[in-house]
């Protein structure tokens, strides 16, 4: 019978748990044990009550026991080395580990001879959409961001007209139309606010006008943007350079800015440099989602809060742990979908060769796999 542990998630901001009773459940019923850290659910709105009702079993974080007997840790970010030490040669982590560059990673898991699957990694191919945490967490980073930016700016978001006068509707612009990007859009079409957005890949602007939203239009230098997985490619200084000049129009009427524009593990393109910041209104906000990878705007710093010529600047990177109870059910109803298929009879076995899990298996009892993800260096 394969057995199941779920950490309580100990990185500072980190709120999410990557099970609930309801996955617990469906865990159980497929025949697998689940061992719970005390606690691990509370700041999600899950108590051990729950879980224990749910076929779960609950231990305390001095037992080293579950850690030791576990076939698969199933957790939002990599437990540390003092409970990675504990693990049995070849058992399965999954979770959003971090891989790029991450040296420390890479050493960890061959030293205890783990294996493991990088979230991040997973194809992006319609079999592996339930399963991609990436979306389901990108979303509520968009929806949050926006929220964030009302409460923070100096003015309404929608158009009103009262006795006092009318007020004009904010505006916003939205750097990057993924997944973060469109949700963002709605978000803030719901408030009432005029939307435009940036994206590089032509794609978007059909998305964003479905949206009600206005696409910003792309330089006229000819590069190819997207790779075969939809992912936006890093584009050259001279492209960036263009778009910045074309962003910095909409930038200088802005309220609010929403950044999330990304290129899979490099550093993340900039696109609000110290000139276009000077030329924004004071009182406005920018809230960079990319701030963890280099950020989009100049100056912004995460989980911070900085003012540069009365424009706040935040820096976001934790909103997805901001709405923990969702949050967490999402991701762990991805985690379900992906493993289900690889469970009979309680026991779970992986078929390396499969699409999915050759794409983001990192480390097969410390074999590293994925050696090109490890080097990148991390430069756009
Ligand atoms: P992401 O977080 O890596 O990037 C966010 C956005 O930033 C992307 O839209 C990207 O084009 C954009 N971007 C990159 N450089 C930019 C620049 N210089 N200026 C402006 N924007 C820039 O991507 P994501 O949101 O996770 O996903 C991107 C796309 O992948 C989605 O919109 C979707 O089309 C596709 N996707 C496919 C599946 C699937 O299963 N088929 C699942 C999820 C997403």
């Amino acid at each position: 019978m394969t057995k199941i542990l779920i950490p309580f998630e100990k990185s500072i901001g980190e709120r999410r748990v990557s099970a609930t009773p309801e996955t617990v459940k469906k865990l159980k019923n497929l025949g697998c044990e689940i061992y719970i850290e005390k606690s691990a659910g509370e700041l999600s709105g899950f108590n051990d009550f729950s879980y224990k009702e749910n076929g779960g079993i609950i231990f305390n974080d001095n037992e080293i026991e579950p850690w030791e007997n576990a076939d698969i840790i199933f957790c939002i970010q990599c437990p540390d080395n003092k409970k990675l030490k504990n693990l049995k040669k070849g058992t399965l982590i999954i979770g959003l580990l971090n891989p790029f560059g991450n040296k420390d990673l890479v050493k960890l898991l061959s030293d205890y001879q783990l294996s493991a699957i990088a979230l991040e990694l997973l194809p992006r191919i319609s079999r592996a959409q339930s399963c991609d945490v990436l979306s389901s967490q990108a979303n509520i980073a968009g929806y949050k961001s926006v929220l964030l930016a009302a409460s923070e700016l100096d003015r309404y978001f929608p158009m009103l007209m009262t006795a006092a006068g009318t007020v004009q509707p904010a505006k916003v612009v939205v750097l990057g139309g993924g997944v973060a990007g469109l949700q963002a859009v709605a978000t803030a079409k719901r408030l009432g606010a005029l939307v435009f957005v940036s994206d590089i890949r032509p794609a978007v602007k059909e998305q964003v006008e479905s949206l009600g939203a206005k696409f910003i239009r792309l330089p006229e230098i000819q590069e190819k943007v997207s790779d075969s997985g939809g992912y936006a490619r890093a584009v050259s200084p001279e492209f960036l350079a263009e778009q910045r000049e074309i962003l910095s129009e909409h930038l200088s009427e802005a309220d609010v800015a929403i950044c999330t524009a990304q290129v899979l593990g490099k550093k993340a393109p900039v696109l609000i440099d110290e000139k276009m910041l000077e030329k924004m209104r004071p009182g406005s906000v920018v809230i960079d989602l990319a701030v963890a990878q280099g950020g989009n705007c100049v100056h912004t710093m995460q989980n911070e809060i900085v003012t540069k010529n009365g424009v706040k600047l935040i820096g976001a990177s934790e909103l997805p742990s901001s709405v923990p109870y969702h949050a967490s059910s999402l991701y762990s109803k991805n985690l379900i979908s992906l493993i289900t298929p690889f469970i009979n009879d309680g026991q779970f076995e992986i078929i390396k060769d499969d699409e999915i899990i050759s794409g983001c298996l990192i480390s097969d009892n410390g074999a590293i796999l994925q050696e090109k993800v490890f080097e990148i260096g991390g430069s756009s």
